[in-house]
């Protein structure tokens, strides 16, 4: 089974998520838990905690159908002290916000070195970010963002997310989302078959297809290896239609929340369409 949908609104409360999901045809949804430029927020009120899985259930979106993401704000890998700490605490009460509405995964970017340690120092602080975080909270899964790799920002290679992997004690609760754009922009040529065979048997390789929890359906702005990461609207930029496709009819995809985060939310009821199309 796949499940599509697109990282929807979840303004004036969790429990309008699921509503907008299903209004856009969606069988899968991406939400912020919180307002994702703040670094703290109320928690969340019984009423709200209520109605979203009243929604969830009513709408038939289980928790293997949404993809929580986590703060921008949030640095797992920072060098500084201080940032690190605030990071921590924020990480920790978004896994417990999913813990609470009942889901079951936390997408997250791993974090970036500011060019102040080495990548795999910041892979080091990552990875014991989340043994810290995994120790203190139960059922949901961590799961590591691939990156572009813009600016000082680690996880742009399959490589970078296997040793951070590695490290994690807890390997039931950690896995991986791919985004297929930032994949393109870290070097990954997704853009012709040969390519997507290639990507995705070195990413069983290296990650392994049971570690991952997610995609993020994106096409790209930007071209191949530009380490820049600007999402683009399925088919108008330079990965092209044919990689979607390719996913659409691929079992390894099968499972889990397929994610469009896609610029024109007005066109994600007809992106949502044509991937279904694309399963028969
Ligand atoms: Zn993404
Ligand atoms: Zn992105």
């Amino acid at each position: 089974m796949k499940y599509i949908g697109a990282h929807i609104s979840a303004s004036g409360g969790v429990e309008n998520a699921p509503i907008n999901a299903h209004n856009i045809g969606a069988t899968a949804f991406a939400l912020f838990t919180k307002n994702q430029r703040q670094w703290v927020a109320p928690p969340l009120s019984g009423s709200s905690i209520a109605k979203f899985k009243a929604y969830c259930t009513e709408f038939g979106y289980s928790a293997k159908q949404i993809l929580p993401h986590d703060s921008y704000l949030i640095n797992l890998g920072s060098p500084d002290k201080e940032g690190l700490q605030k990071s921590r605490e924020a990480f920790f009460d978004e896994m417990q916000r999913c813990e609470i509405l009942g889901l079951d995964r936390l997408n997250f970017h791993p974090g970036a070195h500011l060019n102040q340690i080495s990548e795999k120092d910041c892979m080091k602080i990552i990875a014991e970010s989340i043994n810290i975080t995994l120790q203190k909270t139960s059922g949901v899964t961590a799961v590591i963002e691939n990156t572009a790799g813009q600016g000082s920002n680690v996880g742009y290679r399959f490589e970078h997310l296997a040793e951070i992997i590695e490290q994690v004690e807890n390997k039931n609760c950690v896995g991986v989302c791919i985004d297929t754009a930032h994949a393109f922009a870290g070097g990954y040529i997704l853009s012709e078959r040969e390519g997507f065979e290639k990507t995705f048997s070195d990413f069983d390789k290296i990650v392994g297809f049971n570690y991952l929890r997610g995609m993020h359906l994106n096409d790209s702005k930007k071209d191949v290896a530009s380490r820049v990461d600007r999402h683009e609207t399925l088919g108008n930029g330079f990965i092209g239609e044919n990689l979607f496709r390719w996913i659409m009819q691929d079992s390894r995809f099968d499972e889990i929340p397929l994610i469009l985060e896609t610029p024109d939310e007005n066109l994600w009821t007809e992106e949502i369409e044509r991937l279904k199309s694309y399963l028969n």
